[in-house]
């Protein structure tokens, strides 16, 4: 745990949110700031900076994760429609909180290229 780190006081607890779903991995939650009728984020309970901190004593939590995010878009109810999974990692991706995260996005069609 990281203590100035947001994301890491939601994982533990410490700052309530609704929980869409946790194990003993992850924790995934509505953003705040939704760009999409869904957009839940995937956090570790792991403090990791961005994917770019990662390193192969994660490969576990990692592929667990990447196996949890159809699970939790099943969940969310768009998997079927399609969904998109984001992972913003530093300053030109637009990283803006510095813990690992996925953005789960659906509801919606997805435009490509992104912003
Ligand atoms: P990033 O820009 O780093 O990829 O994504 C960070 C996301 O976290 C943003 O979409 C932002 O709306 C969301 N966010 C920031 N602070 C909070 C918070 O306190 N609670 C929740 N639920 N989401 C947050
Ligand atoms: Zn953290």
């Amino acid at each position: 745990m990281s203590e100035d780190c947001i994301f890491c006081k939601i994982a533990s607890g410490a700052i309530p949110v609704k929980i869409i779903y946790e194990d003993e991995h992850l924790v995934a939650f509505p953003d705040i700031n939704p760009v999409a009728p869904v957009h839940v984020l995937v956090i570790p309970r792991k403090h990791l900076g961005s994917i770019a901190e990662a390193g192969p004593a994660d490969a576990a939590m990692l592929g667990h994760v990447m196996l949890s995010l159809p699970k939790i878009a099943a969940q969310l109810g768009i998997a079927d429609a399609g969904f998109r999974v984001v992972m913003n990692t530093g300053k030109d991706g637009g990283q803006s909180v510095q813990h690992l995260h996925w953005h789960i996005l659906g509801g919606r069609f997805m435009e490509w290229p992104p912003g």
